[in-house]
């Protein structure tokens, strides 16, 4: 059986502060692409809180803010 070296034994490892929490934000802005592009995949899929290190609060923000990015043609649904 692989061993995961990523994930520590005991439970709680370190966890990485979200880049949000970082900057202390507290709102997404939906129209600021330019950061939300960073939290979608090549084809426009939002990316897994394992990929970005976001926690569950910013996640949800970015979550939203795509979605409402996408409701304003901002940011594509699908990117084929
Ligand atoms: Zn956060």
């Amino acid at each position: 059986m692989a061993y995961d070296k990523n994930r520590r034994p005991g439970g709680k490892s370190r966890r990485k502060v979200c880049a949000f929490c970082a900057e202390k934000v507290d709102y997404i802005d939906y129209k600021d692409t330019a950061k939300l592009r960073r939290y979608v995949s090549e084809r426009a899929k939002i990316l897994p809180r394992r990929v970005t290190g976001t926690c569950a609060k910013h996640q949800r923000m970015v979550t939203t803010a795509v979605k409402r990015a996408r409701y304003m043609s901002l940011m594509p649904y699908i990117n084929d």
